[in-house]
């Protein structure tokens, strides 16, 4: 399968993590370390701190997303942000079905479907996160979770939606543990996902799409990570709050 077919894509995701001034500063070190890079550079940030991101990301290559957004374009959703909102800010990316969504705030497939439906209707790129837990990876059964996590939620979405789509595959396991899948693992689980896209919808789509792996990707695993065929970038939880480190990231995507 041809990589240059689709772009490789480093995100950041900073979870619940720095100040509005804490994120100017960590941005302006980032933008010369990081400028050139030949891959898509993405940082996803808490809500309040997108106006300053944007601001200390102008001009430069790094681009903005928040970490999630609800279904509904306004209501009564206390604490809720939705995807027109973020569009009119200027957000591009928005994270959505992150393990930490699921495991804590209940989020389901369903849901998950619900939100990406919201985020494409309102033109935003989704980074749409799957993965086992460990004991279904323990169970064997890593392949069919993944496989119904990316149907149910790729539910009502056409060919063509899929510009608009990212896919993380992000093993439960791995993600802020230290432990990561090997790059065997990872590129196992992305090719199987991309034959789901072409069983979706057809070869050119399942070749287009960017698939990253995530889970403890740092400045000294990335580079074997995202060498894998079917591994085109990542997303990135703790090493994103590293200039340095998320930059030797970026360089490792971009050769
Ligand atoms: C994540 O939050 O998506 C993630 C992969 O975190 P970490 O890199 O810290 O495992």
């Amino acid at each position: 399968m041809d990589k240059s077919l689709r772009k490789a894509v480093i995100a950041g995701n900073w979870k619940m993590n720095k100040t509005p001034d804490e994120a100017k500063a960590i941005i302006e070190a980032m933008k010369p370390l990081v400028a050139g890079a030949d891959c898509d550079v993405v940082l996803c940030v808490p809500y309040v701190d997108i106006f300053a991101a944007q601001q200390a990301a102008a001009g430069s290559n790094i681009q903005i997303g928040a970490e999630n957004c609800h279904w509904a374009e306004s209501g009564a959703f206390t604490g809720e942000v939705s995807a027109p909102m973020l569009k009119a800010i200027g957000v591009q990316y928005v994270i959505i079905g992150h393990s930490e969504r699921r495991q804590y705030f209940g989020e389901t497939d369903e849901t998950v479907n619900k939100r990406v439906r919201a985020a494409l209707d309102s033109g935003l790129t989704v980074i749409l996160c799957v993965g086992e837990l460990l004991d279904q990876r323990k169970k064997g059964i890593t392949m069919e979770v993944v496989r119904s996590q990316v149907k149910v939620a790729l539910g009502g979405v056409s060919a063509d939606e899929m510009k608009q789509i990212i896919i993380a595959y992000e093993p439960v396991w791995a993600i802020g543990t230290g432990e990561t899948a090997t790059a065997e693992q990872a590129n196992e689980v992305n090719h199987a996902i991309r034959e789901v896209i072409g069983e979706l919808y057809n070869a050119d789509v399942a070749a287009a799409t960017t698939i990253q792996y995530g889970g403890s990707m740092n400045a000294k695993n990335a580079a074997e990570l995202v060498a894998q065929v079917d591994v085109d970038g990542g997303l990135i939880g703790g090493a994103s709050l590293k200039a340095e480190d998320f930059s030797v990231i970026v360089k490792a995507a971009s050769v």
